[in-house]
């Protein structure tokens, strides 16, 4: 028999602690014994890749990875995000591959922009969330304040689990609510060793505060958690060790197993024998003289052996998968069978894309992984114009990883490109340079945001391009798309046309 499954992702602010959190967790879960591994290991895969200088630079993580540990009986796949401000579509994707998420936030700074734009993308999945306040070792706001700022953005309802005995210079330990056990810090280091204390004196002012919580805030209720209506609350500090063996518990104890997926023509559920998962990633490889990928799939149900035989739904013959990749956090490890909630590396060259189903019997297709609508258009002007098939070829490499959104306009021969934020416009740039040798510079482009359009008469749908061509569009697949100069215009062609369909997203 398998072990049962916790496939999770981190969200948070940048300088949170996410980084600290996931080397502790794997730490703390036995995956690895040095603490410092998980940004080293980072940085000799990020030092064979031109193109990731970008990242060396800002000293940010774009790609997201994989990384699988076992604790207590139980398998954890770890899908890190990447935590910069700008994030393609990568991030939202890679959401899409989890069963719950772990939000960190600093002790002192709260809800911050990306943790609410993050949660905002799991919401939408109906993700469920464990809350991890970081950094009480610090001076940090009152913890009253800082509850009641998450109830209030998140409109969640919270449930304390722990809570902090003082922080910064008071600091004291973290009080488990329910066994009433405290861990206290220990040695110069004020770090957790181990040592714990049942019922325990606690300070005056420090009683009374958990009095009143406990009497304020909602009691934990599992099932309000696994609706992500409820968010349960630790407080603790990555740095000094307090915190993530209560993660790692809490996600045992709580967290959703593998639970069953959207897709047509019904919900796959994990127990189904066939095996069927999809492409949540594509990675081309780090080193630009191949052009292999990795093809990130989740597995929804059945149980995968290496040499199986898998079809991408819609398109291509099935492929045979060799030597797929597992990712536990030492190395990658060539995997002989995974399981649901499992994710897999499928080598590749191009066939696979983002979005697609893979399946023993390809009848079956997962939704709601949609194509974000754009928020940064970009006119790619070619310095050599002998270059046009590399870039064409380059841009919609790009396109079929997810990292960027191509657009070929009817009229002329300016390309466009669409990202979601302003770092993937770098990353778009160098890379156009170092893996492809093709020098392009990027222009603002007269259009502000792009619409999928699609009416159930054909003679509606002709209508409205032959009228606006100029501002027609074909996408990577070849699909239709309209170019908008705002927002406003947007509105106002829909009202114009009200047979005529405008997604922002496209869904696979
Ligand atoms: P990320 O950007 O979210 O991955 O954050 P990092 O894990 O890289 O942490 C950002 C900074 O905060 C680093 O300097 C960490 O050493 C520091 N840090 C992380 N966790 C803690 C903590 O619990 N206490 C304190 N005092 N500092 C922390």
């Amino acid at each position: 028999m398998t072990s049962p499954r916790r496939t999770f992702a981190i969200i948070s602010h940048p300088d949170a602690g996410k980084t600290t959190l996931t080397e502790k967790l794997l730490y703390f879960g036995g995956a690895i014994h040095l603490a410092g591994e998980v940004k080293a290991r980072g940085q000799n895969r990020r030092a064979r890749s031109d193109w990731m200088k970008i990242e060396q630079q800002r000293g940010i993580s774009v790609t997201s990875s994989v990384m699988t540990f076992e604790s207590g009986g139980i398998t954890f796949n770890l899908l890190d995000t990447p935590g910069h401000e700008d994030f393609s579509e990568d991030t939202y994707r890679t959401l899409t591959a989890v069963d719950s998420a772990i939000m960190v936030i600093d002790a002192a700074r709260g809800i911050e922009a990306q943790t609410r734009k993050l949660f905002e993308v799991c919401r939408l999945r109906s993700v469920p969330i464990i809350t991890f306040v970081n950094k009480v070792d610090r001076e940090g706001r009152p913890t009253f304040e800082l509850l009641d700022e998450i109830a209030d953005m998140l409109a969640l309802d919270v449930s304390p689990m722990t809570w902090p005995v003082g922080m910064g210079g008071t600091f004291e330990g973290i009080l488990n609510l329910s066994t009433n056990q405290i861990a206290r810090p220990e040695g110069d280091s004020r770090t957790f060793q181990g040592k714990t204390e049942a019922a325990p004196m606690l300070p005056d002012a420090v009683a009374e505060e958990i009095e009143l919580a406990q009497a304020g805030y909602a009691a934990f209720d599992a099932e309000a958690y696994r609706n992500g209506d409820l968010t349960p609350v630790y407080f603790g500090s990555a740095l000094k060790d307090f915190g993530p063996a209560d993660l790692i518990a809490a996600l045992s104890d709580y967290a959703p197993p593998p639970r069953p997926q959207p897709a047509e023509p019904a919900p796959v559920d994990p127990q189904e024998k066939e095996v069927t998962g999809f492409v949540f990633k594509v990675q081309a490889n780090m080193d630009p003289q191949h052009r292999d990928r990795i093809a990130f799939m989740r597995l929804c149900s059945g149980t995968f052996k290496r040499g199986m035989k898998l079809t991408p739904t819609g398109h291509g013959k099935p492929i045979a998968v060799h030597s797929p990749i597992l990712f536990f956090a030492q190395n990658r490890e060539v995997a002989d069978e995974a399981y649901p909630g499992d994710i897999i590396g499928i080598p590749n060259h191009g066939t696979l894309r983002v979005g697609d189903t893979l399946s023993e019997k390809a009848d079956v297709r997962f939704t709601g992984l949609p194509n974000f609508a754009p928020e940064i258009l970009r006119r790619v002007v070619l310095k050599d114009f002998t270059k046009t098939k590399q870039l064409r070829k380059a841009l919609d490499d790009m396109a079929e990883e997810g990292v960027t959104q191509v657009f070929y306009p009817e009229i002329g021969s300016n390309w466009i490109i669409g990202v979601v934020g302003q770092l993937q416009l770098e990353v778009l740039l160098s890379r156009l340079d170092a893996e492809y040798k093709v020098a392009a510079g990027l222009e603002p482009a007269p259009f502000d945001t792009a619409r999928w359009i699609s009416a159930e008469d054909p003679a509606e749908l002709k209508n409205f391009t032959d009228l606006n061509r100029a501002a027609m569009a074909k996408d990577r697949d070849g699909n239709p798309v309209f170019l908008a100069k705002s927002a406003w215009e947007v509105g106002y062609v829909q009202d114009r046309y009200p047979k005529v369909k405008f997604a922002a997203t496209r869904e696979r």
